[in-house]
């Protein structure tokens, strides 16, 4: 569904993303794991041709470079930080379905189901983290899209949250979403990704499923050790 082929991003002189290649096959999910500035941002940003680069990426077949507005209505992005506005939680879907075309019931449909059904009414600037990023999901999947691409989504939030969360991604890719996610937690890298992408310095390490992933475990930062 996804295929980065030789993804290279610059900054200047600044090389971020150096060759990177890896393919998110449909309804499986990937995680690209690696401590900050590893490149894993950058990387979601060229996939959803937000930024220029070198390289090939497709999804769905479709060049991000020459078909950028048809690829981005088969993603929806959940960014690291959701800036909220003044609205409250129900405002906002519906603006959003308004935006994608898509019936306003669609907003309520999709607030019970990530578990905000009974805050439709609350300021989102009131709403707690892991609130926040189920609203986020929420936005995200407005038009249902088939590729969900997320930037370390249970970053900041409590064990709580940060379990609920997962279960709700599990869930959507259950459902047969594709899920490309960036990650420095060992325990949603276990719980959702099918395969791991290492990145170091703004190239791909090593790769393969998270149970290789020697020295992986839920309780610490998470120490990645392919040798
Ligand atoms: P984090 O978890 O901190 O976001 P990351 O793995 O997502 O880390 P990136 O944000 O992709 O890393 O950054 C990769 C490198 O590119 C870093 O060294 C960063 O400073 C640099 N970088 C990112 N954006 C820019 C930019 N707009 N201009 C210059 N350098 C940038």
């Amino acid at each position: 569904m996804v295929e980065v082929e030789h993804l290279t991003k610059r900054y200047g002189r600044f090389v971020a993303v150096s060759d990177v290649s890896f393919r998110v096959p449909a309804g499986s999910a990937v995680a690209l794991w690696g401590h900050n500035g590893a490149g894993k941002t950058t990387t979601l940003r060229c996939v959803l041709g937000l930024a220029s680069f070198e390289g090939r990426i497709t999804v769905d077949g479709l060049d991000v470079r020459r078909q950028g507005r048809e690829v981005r209505r088969r993603i929806g992005y959940v960014p690291q930080h959701l800036a909220l506005y003044d609205m409250t939680v129900s405002q906002i879907l519906s603006f959003f379905c308004g935006l994608r075309k898509v019936p306003p019931e669609r907003a309520h449909e999709l607030l019970e189901w990530v578990g905000l059904g009974g805050i439709g009414s609350r300021p989102a600037g009131t709403l707690s983290g892991g609130m926040r990023q189920r609203l986020a999901v929420a936005l995200a999947l407005v038009a249902d899209p088939p590729v969900l691409v997320l930037d370390e989504p249970t970053a900041n939030l409590d064990a709580r949250a940060r379990q609920d969360l997962l279960d709700l991604l599990v869930a959507l890719r259950r459902k047969g979403h594709t899920i490309l996610f960036a990650s420095h937690r060992p325990g949603e890298v276990l719980d959702l990704a099918d395969q791991v992408i290492v990145m170091e310095d703004g190239k791909v390490k090593a790769s393969g499923p998270p149970q290789a992933l020697a020295r992986l475990d839920r309780s610490g930062v998470g120490v990645v050790d392919f040798e």
